[in-house]
This record gives C-alpha cells, structure tokens and sequence, in this order.
C-alpha cells in the first residue's frame, strides 16, 4: 500500500508521516530527505541532481521521480511508502502514475491533513527552536516549562526568520494555490481522503488509520507483516 501525505507546513504532517509510518508499517519517503540521501551517496540520480540542489534550484520532476521508483524497486512491492513533499502539480501527479505503473505500483490513498489557514498562521507564528538541537516548541500549543528554554537541552529558543508572519503567509498561499489543484486530481481517482488535523497529533493519526483499514485493511495487515520481519 503506498500512500501520499499532503498538509501544509504547520499542519503536523511530519508528526504524521513518523506515526503513519510506524503504525502501518510503511517505508518513510520523504522527498527532500531522500534528495538529501542520493547525492550524499553519489548515486547516478543524485549527482545528476546536485548541481540543482547545491544552486537552490527545483530538482526536475523526473529525478525526484525517479529517486521515489528507486526506492520502491529497493522495497520490492513488500513494504509500501509514504510519500511526504512530492507530488506538488498535477503534472507531477501524473508522472508519478505512469512511472509507478511501469512497476505494477500505485498510489492507494491520499491523505489530506486539513488546517484551516488562520490555524496554521496562528501555530507558525508562536513556533520557536531550540538553538542546540532544533527542537521545536510552541508558546501557545506547546510550551516550555520555562519561556524561552529548551526543557531537553536548556539552550535558548529563537524564532526561524522564515517564521516570520509575512513569509509563512506568502508560503501558505503558494500551498493552498498548488494543493487544491492536486486533491482534485486525487480526488476524481477516488483515493483522496481529508482528515481534520486541527485535533491532537494522536487523534489525527487515529483517524487517518481508521480510514485507511476501512480502504484496505488486508493491504495493511500484509505491509504490517512484512514490515515485521
Ligand atoms: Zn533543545
């Protein structure tokens, strides 16, 4: 069973894809991370996208596409993905439908981590890090026992200048511009489905996987095995 997570920065997505993950078995694949992962290995993929990356350029779809089928060649159909920061455009939707197909693959299910946008501005704008080990706290959702302190560490918090309400604004509207295009896409597919992520992080994660059994229970306890050995 392979998956798509799709939430806008803010929305607790990678929270989720760790959950998702280990509850269902399914292979993490997180596509910057796994950008990150090929040119640090020096495969062919990645040094084709390299100098891309190293120019803060986009990586062109058919590497990204191409570094996701890799990876899924490497599983062998046994252990699904989940998929977290790719597709973006239908186009790239599409590419990755073909290709996956090429390998007797697709995409079962599409989750959409739903926030709305006042939400997410409102939980960026309170985000702080720790300037030790980057853990991240929220003044208004999550608190330090002390303002200001890493509880872990008890190094200084700061705020991401990309933190700044101005850029996050700019950012969501760039999401929710792409994104409504893609789960329409994923939605006439029949595979979309919208989980309120305004909850907490263990009862969005909770419905996304009651939703997902009802869709394929089978597929999971398979994937969940394999995952096992
Ligand atoms: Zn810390």
């Amino acid at each position: 069973m392979n998956i798509i997570l799709i939430g806008a920065q803010g929305s607790g997505k990678g929270t989720q894809a760790q959950l998702l993950a280990e509850r269902l078995g399914l292979a993490p694949c997180a596509s910057g991370e796994l950008l990150r992962e090929e040119i640090a290995n020096g495969t062919e993929l990645g040094r084709a996208a390299k100098d891309y990356y190293d120019r803060g350029d986009l990586v062109p779809d058919d590497l990204v596409v191409g570094m996701i089928l890799a990876r899924v060649r490497d599983l062998d159909g046994a252990v699904g993905i989940i998929l977290d920061g790719f597709p973006r455009t239908i186009p790239q939707a599409r590419m990755l439908d073909e290709q996956l197909a090429s390998l007797q693959q697709r995409i079962d299910a599409v989750i959409y981590l739903a926030v709305p946008r006042e939400q997410l501005l409102d939980r960026l704008s309170h985000r702080y890090i720790c300037r030790q080990n980057g853990h991240v706290w929220n003044t208004k959702t999550r608190p330090p026992a002390l303002p200001g302190i890493c509880d872990y560490d008890g190094s200084e918090l700061y705020q991401r200048s990309d933190d700044a309400a101005e850029k996050v604004a700019h950012r969501l509207d760039i999401f929710f511009g792409e994104t409504i295009h893609l789960l329409d896409y994923y939605d006439r597919q029949g595979k979309l489905f919208q989980v309120d992520g305004t909850a907490s992080p263990e009862e969005v994660n909770a419905r996304a996987v009651t939703r997902l059994m009802a869709l394929n229970g089978a597929a999971i306890s398979r994937t969940q095995e394999a995952a096992s050995q």
